[in-house]
């Protein structure tokens, strides 16, 4: 039987792909960009960041963190040809929340040993919290400069995104 959510999926479904007209949209965004921010849910990127359909690849995890969202952005870059990120934390993140003992010590209370091991095994273990989130945008926009693994000239920008207020602000 469906759940409410399942339900909900379906039901908004009919109702766009009805309207729906972008099915020709190229493969590699368009803007040739790649915006990196949380999946906190209320972030809606497409309107508040002014991307169209087709425009952007959208990469969201747990704080918008730079290390996490590495294999997403390489692949961005060099199979699909975009040149520019744009990083967006934001006010309120859960990530000033906790830190690696709290998310760790819940883990083992919830899934015991065997769900310490497959976070170790999954994500070496690191919820990557952080206290601060100028400071966060600030170290993971120097933390993707200086990596290798990104080129040499692409664009990186840093933002924070006030969730009481929609606005976004420049932080570096
Ligand atoms: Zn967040």
């Amino acid at each position: 039987m469906a759940t409410p959510i399942q339900e909900n999926l379906v039901g908004s479904n009919n109702a766009y792909a009805t309207n729906f007209t972008q099915g020709d949209l190229a493969l590699p965004p368009a803007k040739k960009y790649a915006v990196v921010t949380c999946m906190d849910a209320r972030i809606d990127p497409a309107a508040a960041f002014g991307i169209n359909l087709g425009d952007a690849h959208v990469i969201r995890n747990a704080g918008a963190v730079a290390s996490d969202a590495l294999r997403s952005l390489v692949i961005s870059q060099q199979l699909l040809g975009t040149t520019e990120i744009l990083l967006v934390k934001h006010t309120g993140c859960g990530m000033l929340t906790f830190e690696e003992t709290d998310a760790a010590n819940m883990v083992r209370q919830n899934l015991g040993d065997e769900g310490i091991k497959a976070i170790a095994d999954g994500f070496a273990g690191k919820f990557l919290p952080f206290p601060d989130v100028e400071a966060a945008v600030k170290s993971d926009v120097e933390w993707l400069k200086q990596n290798k693994a990104i080129p040499e000239g692409t664009k990186i920008s840093g933002w924070v995104y006030e969730v009481e207020t929609g606005k976004v602000k420049s932080v570096q």
